[in-house]
Protein backbone atom coordinates (compact mmCIF):
# COMPACT_ATOMS: atom_id res chain seq x y z
CA UNK A 1 0.00 0.00 0.00
CA UNK A 2 1.30 3.38 -0.93
CA UNK A 3 -0.40 5.19 2.01
CA UNK A 4 0.64 8.52 0.34
CA UNK A 5 -1.83 7.61 -3.07
CA UNK A 6 -4.90 7.30 -0.58
CA UNK A 7 -7.69 9.52 -0.45
CA UNK A 8 -6.82 9.91 3.29
CA UNK A 9 -4.91 11.40 5.90
CA UNK A 10 -1.99 9.09 7.38
CA UNK A 11 -1.75 11.57 10.25
CA UNK A 12 -4.15 10.30 12.86
CA UNK A 13 -1.50 7.99 14.16
CA UNK A 14 0.43 8.68 17.11
CA UNK A 15 3.10 6.67 19.20
CA UNK A 16 1.54 6.34 22.48
CA UNK A 17 4.32 5.66 24.67
CA UNK A 18 5.69 8.24 26.83
CA UNK A 19 9.07 9.08 26.85
CA UNK A 20 11.50 8.48 29.63
CA UNK A 21 15.58 7.95 29.79
CA UNK A 22 14.98 4.37 30.07
CA UNK A 23 13.29 3.40 26.87
CA UNK A 24 14.96 0.93 24.57
CA UNK A 25 14.14 2.13 21.23
CA UNK A 26 11.55 0.03 19.10
CA UNK A 27 14.07 -1.19 16.98
CA UNK A 28 16.32 -2.53 19.38
CA UNK A 29 13.54 -4.94 20.71
CA UNK A 30 12.60 -6.35 17.32
CA UNK A 31 16.05 -7.03 16.63
CA UNK A 32 16.18 -8.89 19.78
CA UNK A 33 13.05 -10.23 18.74
CA UNK A 34 14.09 -12.13 15.62
CA UNK A 35 16.58 -14.18 17.84
CA UNK A 36 13.31 -16.19 19.83
CA UNK A 37 12.77 -20.00 18.22
CA UNK A 38 9.37 -19.72 16.95
CA UNK A 39 7.09 -21.59 15.02
CA UNK A 40 5.87 -18.83 12.88
CA UNK A 41 7.41 -15.83 11.93
CA UNK A 42 8.16 -11.81 11.82
CA UNK A 43 7.79 -9.93 8.95
CA UNK A 44 9.44 -6.49 8.96
CA UNK A 45 8.92 -5.86 5.20
CA UNK A 46 5.35 -5.38 3.81
CA UNK A 47 3.45 -4.26 6.56
CA UNK A 48 1.04 -1.70 4.30
CA UNK A 49 -1.55 -4.65 5.39
CA UNK A 50 -1.72 -4.07 8.95
CA UNK A 51 -1.88 -0.74 8.24
CA UNK A 52 -5.46 -0.65 6.97
CA UNK A 53 -9.12 -1.51 8.13
CA UNK A 54 -12.68 -1.49 7.13
CA UNK A 55 -13.11 2.00 8.14
CA UNK A 56 -9.93 3.28 5.84
CA UNK A 57 -9.54 6.30 7.51
CA UNK A 58 -6.96 5.43 9.70
CA UNK A 59 -3.69 4.15 8.18
CA UNK A 60 -0.56 3.37 10.85
CA UNK A 61 1.80 1.11 9.69
CA UNK A 62 3.63 -1.07 12.29
CA UNK A 63 7.55 -2.07 12.30
CA UNK A 64 6.80 -5.55 12.11
CA UNK A 65 4.01 -8.25 12.08
CA UNK A 66 4.06 -11.61 13.63
CA UNK A 67 2.69 -14.54 11.87
CA UNK A 68 1.90 -17.07 14.67
CA UNK A 69 2.06 -20.83 14.16
CA UNK A 70 1.57 -22.05 18.00
CA UNK A 71 0.24 -20.10 21.02
CA UNK A 72 3.58 -20.00 22.16
CA UNK A 73 4.72 -17.76 19.74
CA UNK A 74 2.67 -14.92 20.95
CA UNK A 75 3.30 -15.53 24.35
CA UNK A 76 6.93 -15.75 24.39
CA UNK A 77 6.89 -12.48 21.96
CA UNK A 78 5.08 -10.67 24.45
CA UNK A 79 6.94 -12.30 27.53
CA UNK A 80 10.14 -10.84 25.83
CA UNK A 81 8.91 -7.50 25.42
CA UNK A 82 7.65 -7.36 29.11
CA UNK A 83 10.81 -8.85 30.63
CA UNK A 84 13.79 -6.50 28.01
CA UNK A 85 12.19 -3.16 30.23
CA UNK A 86 9.47 -1.46 32.26
CA UNK A 87 8.75 1.28 30.21
CA UNK A 88 8.65 -0.40 26.46
CA UNK A 89 7.95 1.40 23.13
CA UNK A 90 6.93 -1.27 21.24
CA UNK A 91 3.81 -1.84 21.65
CA UNK A 92 1.60 -5.00 20.76
CA UNK A 93 -1.83 -5.23 18.97
CA UNK A 94 -3.70 -8.49 17.88
CA UNK A 95 -5.30 -8.40 14.45
CA UNK A 96 -8.03 -10.27 13.62
CA UNK A 97 -9.96 -10.01 10.03
CA UNK A 98 -8.94 -6.13 10.04
CA UNK A 99 -12.73 -5.04 9.97
CA UNK A 100 -12.04 -2.01 12.76
CA UNK A 101 -13.07 1.23 11.68
CA UNK A 102 -11.00 3.57 13.59
CA UNK A 103 -7.84 1.75 13.81
CA UNK A 104 -8.50 -0.45 16.87
CA UNK A 105 -6.39 -3.35 15.75
CA UNK A 106 -3.39 -1.25 14.49
CA UNK A 107 0.00 -0.61 16.21
CA UNK A 108 1.95 2.22 15.20
CA UNK A 109 6.00 1.73 14.85
CA UNK A 110 4.82 -1.42 17.34
CA UNK A 111 4.28 -4.99 16.34
CA UNK A 112 0.84 -6.12 14.87
CA UNK A 113 -0.26 -9.95 15.96
CA UNK A 114 -1.61 -11.82 12.31
CA UNK A 115 -4.52 -13.83 14.20
CA UNK A 116 -5.29 -15.62 11.11
CA UNK A 117 -2.07 -17.62 10.64
CA UNK A 118 -2.33 -19.42 14.63
CA UNK A 119 -2.78 -22.53 13.22
CA UNK A 120 -4.44 -23.75 16.78
CA UNK A 121 -6.30 -27.25 16.65
CA UNK A 122 -9.08 -28.14 14.63
CA UNK A 123 -12.23 -27.01 15.45
CA UNK A 124 -13.53 -29.47 17.86
CA UNK A 125 -17.55 -29.92 18.74
CA UNK A 126 -19.25 -30.99 21.99
CA UNK A 127 -22.73 -32.14 20.99
CA UNK A 128 -23.29 -33.12 24.35
CA UNK A 129 -25.72 -32.15 26.91
CA UNK A 130 -24.59 -28.22 26.74
CA UNK A 131 -23.39 -28.50 23.13
CA UNK A 132 -19.75 -26.46 22.29
CA UNK A 133 -17.17 -25.99 19.64
CA UNK A 134 -13.13 -25.24 20.56
CA UNK A 135 -12.00 -22.66 18.17
CA UNK A 136 -8.64 -20.96 17.79
CA UNK A 137 -9.41 -17.01 17.66
CA UNK A 138 -8.35 -16.39 14.55
CA UNK A 139 -11.28 -18.06 13.17
CA UNK A 140 -14.03 -16.74 11.26
CA UNK A 141 -17.34 -17.03 11.86
CA UNK A 142 -18.65 -17.84 8.41
CA UNK A 143 -16.29 -21.17 9.04
CA UNK A 144 -17.30 -22.13 12.41
CA UNK A 145 -20.64 -21.52 11.19
CA UNK A 146 -20.01 -24.47 8.24
CA UNK A 147 -18.57 -26.80 10.68
CA UNK A 148 -20.82 -26.58 13.67
CA UNK A 149 -23.81 -27.17 10.86
CA UNK A 150 -22.50 -30.51 9.89
CA UNK A 151 -23.07 -32.06 13.51
CA UNK A 152 -26.94 -29.79 13.52
CA UNK A 153 -25.39 -27.55 15.56
CA UNK A 154 -24.86 -24.08 15.64
CA UNK A 155 -23.77 -20.75 17.79
CA UNK A 156 -27.00 -19.26 18.87
CA UNK A 157 -25.85 -15.16 18.74
CA UNK A 158 -24.35 -13.61 15.33
CA UNK A 159 -23.04 -10.63 14.35
CA UNK A 160 -24.15 -9.42 10.85
CA UNK A 161 -21.48 -10.78 8.99
CA UNK A 162 -19.77 -13.23 9.16
CA UNK A 163 -16.25 -12.56 7.66
CA UNK A 164 -14.75 -11.03 10.83
CA UNK A 165 -12.96 -13.59 12.92
CA UNK A 166 -13.73 -15.23 17.19
CA UNK A 167 -11.06 -12.56 19.22
CA UNK A 168 -12.34 -9.52 16.60
CA UNK A 169 -15.61 -9.91 17.86
CA UNK A 170 -15.54 -11.11 21.33
CA UNK A 171 -13.22 -8.32 22.46
CA UNK A 172 -15.98 -5.70 21.32
CA UNK A 173 -19.55 -8.00 21.77
CA UNK A 174 -20.79 -9.41 18.60
CA UNK A 175 -24.52 -7.98 18.39
CA UNK A 176 -26.88 -8.85 16.25
CA UNK A 177 -30.84 -9.11 15.80
CA UNK A 178 -30.04 -12.84 17.94
CA UNK A 179 -29.32 -10.91 21.00
CA UNK A 180 -32.69 -9.29 22.70
CA UNK A 181 -32.57 -13.04 23.24
CA UNK A 182 -29.11 -14.68 24.05
CA UNK A 183 -27.43 -11.18 24.90
CA UNK A 184 -24.26 -10.94 22.50
CA UNK A 185 -21.81 -12.82 21.36
CA UNK A 186 -19.31 -12.34 24.38
CA UNK A 187 -22.45 -13.85 27.05
CA UNK A 188 -22.77 -16.77 25.01
CA UNK A 189 -18.59 -18.51 25.56
CA UNK A 190 -17.82 -20.85 27.94
CA UNK A 191 -14.18 -20.59 28.18
CA UNK A 192 -11.36 -18.94 26.66
CA UNK A 193 -7.44 -19.22 26.39
CA UNK A 194 -5.59 -16.07 26.73
CA UNK A 195 -2.32 -14.45 26.59
CA UNK A 196 -1.59 -11.66 28.98
CA UNK A 197 0.48 -8.72 28.92
CA UNK A 198 2.89 -10.39 30.81
CA UNK A 199 3.07 -13.28 28.46
CA UNK A 200 1.53 -16.07 30.49
CA UNK A 201 -1.27 -18.33 29.02
CA UNK A 202 -4.16 -18.43 31.17
CA UNK A 203 -7.48 -20.22 30.81
CA UNK A 204 -10.29 -18.47 32.10
CA UNK A 205 -13.86 -19.69 32.56
CA UNK A 206 -16.87 -18.43 34.80
CA UNK A 207 -15.30 -20.43 37.11
CA UNK A 208 -11.75 -20.16 36.52
CA UNK A 209 -9.92 -16.54 36.36
CA UNK A 210 -13.10 -15.05 35.73
CA UNK A 211 -12.05 -11.82 36.69
CA UNK A 212 -10.09 -12.26 33.40
CA UNK A 213 -12.61 -13.98 31.74
CA UNK A 214 -14.99 -10.89 32.32
CA UNK A 215 -12.34 -8.11 31.93
CA UNK A 216 -11.16 -9.80 28.14
CA UNK A 217 -14.81 -10.51 27.25
CA UNK A 218 -15.75 -6.71 25.66
CA UNK A 219 -12.22 -6.16 26.46
CA UNK A 220 -10.86 -4.11 23.31
CA UNK A 221 -7.71 -6.40 23.58
CA UNK A 222 -6.69 -4.63 26.68
CA UNK A 223 -6.31 -7.67 29.27
CA UNK A 224 -5.04 -10.03 27.16
CA UNK A 225 -4.70 -11.70 23.28
CA UNK A 226 -7.41 -14.35 23.20
CA UNK A 227 -6.21 -17.45 21.50
CA UNK A 228 -9.10 -19.73 21.83
CA UNK A 229 -12.68 -19.92 22.45
CA UNK A 230 -15.19 -22.13 23.55
CA UNK A 231 -18.37 -20.97 22.09
CA UNK A 232 -21.69 -22.33 23.02
CA UNK A 233 -23.92 -23.71 20.58
CA UNK A 234 -27.67 -25.08 19.90
CA UNK A 235 -29.42 -27.02 17.51
CA UNK A 236 -29.54 -25.71 13.95
CA UNK A 237 -32.54 -24.72 12.05
CA UNK A 238 -32.01 -25.79 8.16
CA UNK A 239 -34.77 -23.18 6.68
CA UNK A 240 -35.26 -19.35 8.06
CA UNK A 241 -38.79 -17.42 7.26
CA UNK A 242 -37.54 -13.69 6.85
CA UNK A 243 -40.15 -10.88 7.14
CA UNK A 244 -40.10 -7.04 5.99
CA UNK A 245 -42.76 -4.76 6.64
CA UNK A 246 -42.92 -0.67 6.62
CA UNK A 247 -44.10 1.76 9.68
CA UNK A 248 -43.98 5.74 8.37
CA UNK A 249 -44.62 6.45 12.52
CA UNK A 250 -41.27 5.70 14.45
CA UNK A 251 -43.65 5.73 17.49
CA UNK A 252 -45.62 2.69 16.20
CA UNK A 253 -42.70 0.69 14.88
CA UNK A 254 -40.62 0.83 17.87
CA UNK A 255 -43.75 0.16 20.07
CA UNK A 256 -44.05 -3.04 17.48
CA UNK A 257 -40.10 -4.25 18.12
CA UNK A 258 -40.57 -3.78 21.71
CA UNK A 259 -43.49 -5.98 21.96
CA UNK A 260 -42.22 -8.82 20.11
CA UNK A 261 -38.77 -8.71 21.96
CA UNK A 262 -40.84 -8.85 24.99
CA UNK A 263 -42.40 -12.03 24.48
CA UNK A 264 -41.21 -15.72 25.21
CA UNK A 265 -42.85 -17.16 21.88
CA UNK A 266 -41.35 -14.70 19.43
CA UNK A 267 -39.30 -14.51 16.12
CA UNK A 268 -35.78 -15.81 16.65
CA UNK A 269 -34.21 -12.46 15.34
CA UNK A 270 -35.53 -9.21 15.42
CA UNK A 271 -34.05 -5.98 13.99
CA UNK A 272 -34.94 -3.18 12.13
CA UNK A 273 -33.69 0.09 10.01
CA UNK A 274 -34.60 3.25 8.82
CA UNK A 275 -34.92 4.11 4.95
CA UNK A 276 -34.60 8.04 4.65
CA UNK A 277 -34.58 10.33 1.56
CA UNK A 278 -35.12 7.46 -1.32
CA UNK A 279 -37.65 7.12 -3.87
CA UNK A 280 -38.57 3.86 -5.92
CA UNK A 281 -37.28 2.02 -2.47
CA UNK A 282 -39.95 -0.83 -2.65
CA UNK A 283 -37.34 -1.43 -5.89
CA UNK A 284 -34.66 -1.92 -3.96
CA UNK A 285 -35.00 -2.76 -0.78
CA UNK A 286 -37.15 -5.67 -0.67
CA UNK A 287 -35.11 -7.11 -3.98
CA UNK A 288 -34.58 -10.34 -2.92
CA UNK A 289 -38.43 -10.63 -1.53
CA UNK A 290 -41.93 -11.23 -2.61
CA UNK A 291 -45.04 -8.91 -2.05
CA UNK A 292 -47.58 -10.98 0.20
CA UNK A 293 -50.49 -9.35 -1.48
CA UNK A 294 -48.51 -8.01 -4.78
CA UNK A 295 -51.23 -5.87 -6.30
CA UNK A 296 -51.72 -3.73 -3.21
CA UNK A 297 -47.68 -3.75 -3.13
CA UNK A 298 -47.90 -1.96 -6.70
CA UNK A 299 -49.95 0.39 -5.46
CA UNK A 300 -47.78 1.63 -2.51
CA UNK A 301 -45.97 4.83 -2.80
CA UNK A 302 -43.01 5.92 -0.90
CA UNK A 303 -43.13 9.75 -2.16
CA UNK A 304 -39.16 9.93 -0.70
CA UNK A 305 -40.20 9.61 2.67
CA UNK A 306 -38.94 8.12 5.82
CA UNK A 307 -40.11 4.51 6.62
CA UNK A 308 -38.93 2.56 9.01
CA UNK A 309 -38.54 -0.87 8.45
CA UNK A 310 -38.83 -4.25 10.60
CA UNK A 311 -37.06 -6.82 9.88
CA UNK A 312 -37.81 -10.34 11.76
CA UNK A 313 -37.27 -14.20 11.04
CA UNK A 314 -38.56 -17.26 12.23
CA UNK A 315 -36.26 -20.50 12.15
CA UNK A 316 -37.39 -23.75 11.30
CA UNK A 317 -37.07 -27.21 9.91
CA UNK A 318 -38.64 -27.90 6.72
CA UNK A 319 -41.04 -30.90 7.91
CA UNK A 320 -42.47 -27.85 10.10
CA UNK A 321 -43.53 -25.40 7.45
CA UNK A 322 -47.10 -25.10 8.34
CA UNK A 323 -47.06 -24.59 12.19
CA UNK A 324 -44.18 -22.03 11.53
CA UNK A 325 -46.44 -20.48 9.10
CA UNK A 326 -49.09 -19.93 11.46
CA UNK A 327 -47.01 -18.97 14.21
CA UNK A 328 -45.51 -16.36 11.63
CA UNK A 329 -49.27 -15.07 10.95
CA UNK A 330 -50.08 -14.93 14.53
CA UNK A 331 -47.18 -12.78 14.88
CA UNK A 332 -47.84 -10.61 12.25
CA UNK A 333 -51.55 -10.30 13.07
CA UNK A 334 -50.57 -8.32 16.48
CA UNK A 335 -48.63 -5.77 14.51
CA UNK A 336 -49.37 -2.16 13.17
CA UNK A 337 -47.43 -1.85 9.88
CA UNK A 338 -48.72 -0.89 6.52
CA UNK A 339 -50.45 -3.57 5.84
CA UNK A 340 -49.64 -3.27 1.81
CA UNK A 341 -45.76 -3.57 2.89
CA UNK A 342 -45.50 -7.31 3.73
CA UNK A 343 -42.71 -8.93 2.25
CA UNK A 344 -41.12 -12.49 2.79
CA UNK A 345 -38.69 -14.85 1.74
CA UNK A 346 -37.54 -18.55 2.42
CA UNK A 347 -34.03 -19.15 2.61
CA UNK A 348 -31.68 -21.83 4.40
CA UNK A 349 -29.96 -20.90 7.63
CA UNK A 350 -26.75 -20.29 6.06
CA UNK A 351 -27.91 -17.91 3.09
CA UNK A 352 -29.75 -15.92 5.50
CA UNK A 353 -27.00 -15.42 8.34
CA UNK A 354 -24.39 -15.26 5.40
CA UNK A 355 -26.43 -12.28 4.20
CA UNK A 356 -24.17 -9.21 3.64
CA UNK A 357 -21.29 -11.56 2.37
CA UNK A 358 -23.76 -11.17 -0.95
CA UNK A 359 -23.79 -7.53 -0.42
CA UNK A 360 -20.21 -6.87 -0.17
CA UNK A 361 -19.85 -9.01 -3.20
CA UNK A 362 -22.04 -6.67 -5.12
CA UNK A 363 -20.39 -4.03 -3.76
CA UNK A 364 -16.47 -4.94 -4.29
CA UNK A 365 -17.14 -5.55 -7.99
CA UNK A 366 -18.40 -2.30 -8.14
CA UNK A 367 -15.10 -0.81 -6.32
CA UNK A 368 -17.20 0.51 -3.60
CA UNK A 369 -16.10 -2.03 -0.53
CA UNK A 370 -12.92 -0.40 -0.14
CA UNK A 371 -13.95 3.03 0.55
CA UNK A 372 -13.78 4.86 3.97
CA UNK A 373 -16.64 3.61 6.28
CA UNK A 374 -17.18 6.51 8.47
CA UNK A 375 -19.19 4.21 10.91
CA UNK A 376 -20.90 5.73 14.19
CA UNK A 377 -22.79 2.55 16.51
CA UNK A 378 -24.53 4.32 19.52
CA UNK A 379 -26.70 2.59 22.17
CA UNK A 380 -29.44 4.72 23.48
CA UNK A 381 -32.07 4.19 26.53
CA UNK A 382 -35.18 3.26 25.35
CA UNK A 383 -36.46 6.65 27.65
CA UNK A 384 -34.97 8.85 25.22
CA UNK A 385 -35.05 7.05 21.88
CA UNK A 386 -37.97 8.86 20.70
CA UNK A 387 -36.33 12.44 21.26
CA UNK A 388 -33.11 10.73 19.52
CA UNK A 389 -34.88 9.77 16.72
CA UNK A 390 -36.72 12.80 16.25
CA UNK A 391 -33.21 15.23 16.70
CA UNK A 392 -31.29 13.02 14.41
CA UNK A 393 -33.41 11.80 11.66
CA UNK A 394 -35.48 15.52 11.32
CA UNK A 395 -32.66 18.01 11.90
CA UNK A 396 -29.26 16.67 11.48
CA UNK A 397 -29.51 13.85 8.45
CA UNK A 398 -32.20 15.90 6.65
CA UNK A 399 -30.72 15.66 3.15
CA UNK A 400 -28.08 12.78 3.25
CA UNK A 401 -28.41 8.90 2.76
CA UNK A 402 -24.70 7.18 3.15
CA UNK A 403 -25.91 4.05 3.40
CA UNK A 404 -28.10 1.84 5.61
CA UNK A 405 -29.03 2.96 9.68
CA UNK A 406 -30.38 0.14 11.48
CA UNK A 407 -32.36 0.97 14.72
CA UNK A 408 -33.65 -2.48 17.25
CA UNK A 409 -34.05 -3.11 20.71
CA UNK A 410 -32.17 -5.66 22.95
CA UNK A 411 -33.19 -6.47 26.50
CA UNK A 412 -31.01 -5.45 29.02
CA UNK A 413 -31.67 -8.51 31.57
CA UNK A 414 -30.58 -11.06 28.88
CA UNK A 415 -27.19 -9.64 28.69
CA UNK A 416 -24.50 -10.43 31.12
CA UNK A 417 -23.63 -7.34 32.90
CA UNK A 418 -19.80 -8.99 34.21
CA UNK A 419 -18.55 -8.14 30.97
CA UNK A 420 -16.29 -5.12 30.24
CA UNK A 421 -19.01 -3.72 28.04
CA UNK A 422 -20.75 -1.01 28.60
CA UNK A 423 -24.26 0.10 28.09
CA UNK A 424 -27.06 2.35 28.83
CA UNK A 425 -28.79 1.41 32.09
CA UNK A 426 -31.96 0.68 31.50
CA UNK A 427 -34.33 -2.68 30.84
CA UNK A 428 -34.63 -2.03 27.05
CA UNK A 429 -31.76 0.10 25.23
CA UNK A 430 -31.41 0.50 21.04
CA UNK A 431 -28.63 -0.06 18.69
CA UNK A 432 -28.49 2.24 16.26
CA UNK A 433 -25.81 1.75 13.69
CA UNK A 434 -25.04 4.47 10.84
CA UNK A 435 -23.42 2.41 8.42
CA UNK A 436 -22.00 5.21 6.45
CA UNK A 437 -20.00 4.95 3.50
CA UNK A 438 -17.89 7.66 1.75
CA UNK A 439 -17.59 8.30 -1.35
CA UNK A 440 -13.24 9.02 -1.97
CA UNK A 441 -12.39 12.11 -3.12
CA UNK A 442 -15.88 13.70 -2.96
CA UNK A 443 -16.04 17.43 -1.74
CA UNK A 444 -19.85 16.68 -1.49
CA UNK A 445 -22.84 15.46 1.30
CA UNK A 446 -21.43 12.09 0.50
CA UNK A 447 -17.44 13.26 1.45
CA UNK A 448 -16.05 11.87 4.81
CA UNK A 449 -15.45 15.37 6.18
CA UNK A 450 -19.29 15.94 5.90
CA UNK A 451 -20.38 12.39 7.33
CA UNK A 452 -18.15 12.39 10.08
CA UNK A 453 -19.10 16.32 11.00
CA UNK A 454 -22.71 14.71 10.99
CA UNK A 455 -21.05 11.93 13.58
CA UNK A 456 -20.02 14.60 15.55
CA UNK A 457 -23.37 16.17 15.68
CA UNK A 458 -24.85 13.12 16.79
CA UNK A 459 -22.57 12.52 19.72
CA UNK A 460 -22.89 16.21 20.81
CA UNK A 461 -26.59 15.89 20.98
CA UNK A 462 -26.25 13.16 22.79
CA UNK A 463 -23.62 14.75 25.24
CA UNK A 464 -25.74 18.32 25.88
CA UNK A 465 -29.09 16.52 26.19
CA UNK A 466 -27.73 13.49 28.12
CA UNK A 467 -29.06 11.24 26.80
CA UNK A 468 -27.53 8.16 28.23
CA UNK A 469 -25.85 6.91 25.13
CA UNK A 470 -22.82 4.61 24.95
CA UNK A 471 -20.85 3.80 22.03
CA UNK A 472 -20.32 0.87 20.60
CA UNK A 473 -17.15 -0.19 18.97
CA UNK A 474 -16.10 3.01 20.59
CA UNK A 475 -14.20 5.68 19.17
CA UNK A 476 -12.06 8.08 21.43
CA UNK A 477 -8.66 9.90 21.09
CA UNK A 478 -8.05 10.80 24.76
CA UNK A 479 -7.85 8.73 28.26
CA UNK A 480 -10.20 11.38 30.01
CA UNK A 481 -12.68 10.35 27.45
CA UNK A 482 -12.62 7.02 27.89
CA UNK A 483 -12.88 6.93 31.67
CA UNK A 484 -16.16 8.94 31.06
CA UNK A 485 -17.01 5.98 28.83
CA UNK A 486 -16.32 3.56 30.92
CA UNK A 487 -18.21 5.38 34.09
CA UNK A 488 -18.59 3.98 37.56
CA UNK A 489 -16.70 0.76 35.42
CA UNK A 490 -13.64 2.47 34.99
CA UNK A 491 -11.50 1.22 38.39
CA UNK A 492 -12.49 -2.12 37.63
CA UNK A 493 -11.11 -1.35 33.92
CA UNK A 494 -7.60 0.56 35.84
CA UNK A 495 -7.37 -2.43 38.07
CA UNK A 496 -7.68 -5.19 35.19
CA UNK A 497 -4.63 -3.08 33.57
CA UNK A 498 -2.86 -2.94 36.10
CA UNK A 499 -3.20 -7.00 36.88
CA UNK A 500 -2.84 -7.90 33.18
CA UNK A 501 -0.94 -5.97 31.29
CA UNK A 502 0.66 -3.21 33.43
CA UNK A 503 3.02 -1.84 31.29
CA UNK A 504 0.20 -1.28 28.74
CA UNK A 505 2.10 -2.95 26.00
CA UNK A 506 -1.86 -4.30 24.08
CA UNK A 507 -3.55 -2.62 22.27
CA UNK A 508 -2.61 0.53 21.28
CA UNK A 509 -5.40 1.74 18.61
CA UNK A 510 -7.69 2.25 21.16
CA UNK A 511 -5.66 4.96 22.95
CA UNK A 512 -7.30 4.17 26.38
CA UNK A 513 -4.13 3.46 28.15
CA UNK A 514 -0.73 5.51 27.45
CA UNK A 515 1.85 4.70 29.55
CA UNK A 516 2.45 2.07 31.97
CA UNK A 517 0.20 1.65 34.99
P1 LIG B 1 -10.18 -6.65 14.10
O1 LIG B 1 -10.77 -5.45 13.49
O2 LIG B 1 -8.99 -7.21 13.48
O3 LIG B 1 -9.93 -6.38 15.65
C1 LIG B 1 -10.91 -5.76 16.45
C2 LIG B 1 -10.39 -5.43 17.83
O4 LIG B 1 -10.18 -6.63 18.55
C3 LIG B 1 -9.04 -4.73 17.84
O5 LIG B 1 -8.99 -3.92 18.97
C4 LIG B 1 -8.06 -5.87 17.95
O6 LIG B 1 -6.84 -5.47 18.49
C5 LIG B 1 -8.82 -6.80 18.86
N1 LIG B 1 -8.54 -8.21 18.62
C6 LIG B 1 -8.58 -8.89 17.46
N2 LIG B 1 -8.31 -10.17 17.68
C7 LIG B 1 -8.10 -10.31 18.99
C8 LIG B 1 -7.78 -11.39 19.84
N3 LIG B 1 -7.63 -12.62 19.34
N4 LIG B 1 -7.63 -11.17 21.15
C9 LIG B 1 -7.78 -9.94 21.67
N5 LIG B 1 -8.08 -8.87 20.93
C10 LIG B 1 -8.25 -9.06 19.61
N6 LIG B 1 -20.28 -5.92 14.94
C11 LIG B 1 -21.34 -6.33 15.61
O7 LIG B 1 -21.31 -6.41 16.83
N7 LIG B 1 -22.47 -6.68 14.96
C12 LIG B 1 -22.57 -6.67 13.61
O8 LIG B 1 -23.60 -7.01 13.06
C13 LIG B 1 -21.45 -6.24 12.87
N8 LIG B 1 -21.47 -6.21 11.53
C14 LIG B 1 -20.36 -5.80 10.85
C15 LIG B 1 -20.40 -5.76 9.46
C16 LIG B 1 -19.28 -5.36 8.75
C17 LIG B 1 -19.35 -5.33 7.24
C18 LIG B 1 -18.12 -4.96 9.44
C19 LIG B 1 -16.93 -4.48 8.69
C20 LIG B 1 -18.09 -4.97 10.82
C21 LIG B 1 -19.21 -5.39 11.53
N9 LIG B 1 -19.22 -5.42 12.91
C22 LIG B 1 -20.31 -5.86 13.59
C23 LIG B 1 -18.09 -4.91 13.68
C24 LIG B 1 -17.13 -6.00 14.02
O9 LIG B 1 -17.64 -6.80 15.06
C25 LIG B 1 -15.85 -5.37 14.53
O10 LIG B 1 -15.39 -4.46 13.58
C26 LIG B 1 -14.79 -6.41 14.79
O11 LIG B 1 -13.75 -5.74 15.41
C27 LIG B 1 -14.27 -6.98 13.52
O12 LIG B 1 -13.61 -8.18 13.76
P2 LIG B 1 -12.18 -8.52 13.16
O13 LIG B 1 -12.05 -9.95 13.34
O14 LIG B 1 -11.97 -7.97 11.82
O15 LIG B 1 -11.31 -7.75 14.23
Amino acid sequence: VNLDSLPIKANLCSNNSVATPRNIPAHDILSSLQTLALDGYFNLEDNGHAAKDFGNIYHCPPLAILHPKAVSDISRTIKHIYEIDSASELKIAARGHGHSLQGQAQAYQGLVVNMESLEGPEMTVDAGEFPYVDVSAGMLWINILHETLKHGLAPKSWTDYLHLTVGGTLSNAGISGQAFRHGPQIDNIFQLEVVTGKGEVLTCSENQNADLFYGVLGGLGQFGIITRARVSLEPAPTKVKWIRVLYSEFSVFAMDQEYLISLENTFDYVEGFVIKNRTGILNNWRSSFNPKDPLQASQFNSDGRTFYCLEVAKYFYIDENEAMNQEVERLLSELSYIPSTLFQSEVSYVDFLDRVHVSEMKLRAKGSWEVPHPWLNLLIPRSRIHEFVHEVFEKILVDTSNGPILVYPVNQSRWNNRTSLVTPEEEVFYLVAFLSSAVPFSKGKDSLEYIQSQNERIKEFCKRAQVGAKQYLAHYKTGEEWEGHFGKRWQVIRRRKSEYDPLALLGPGHRIFQKPI
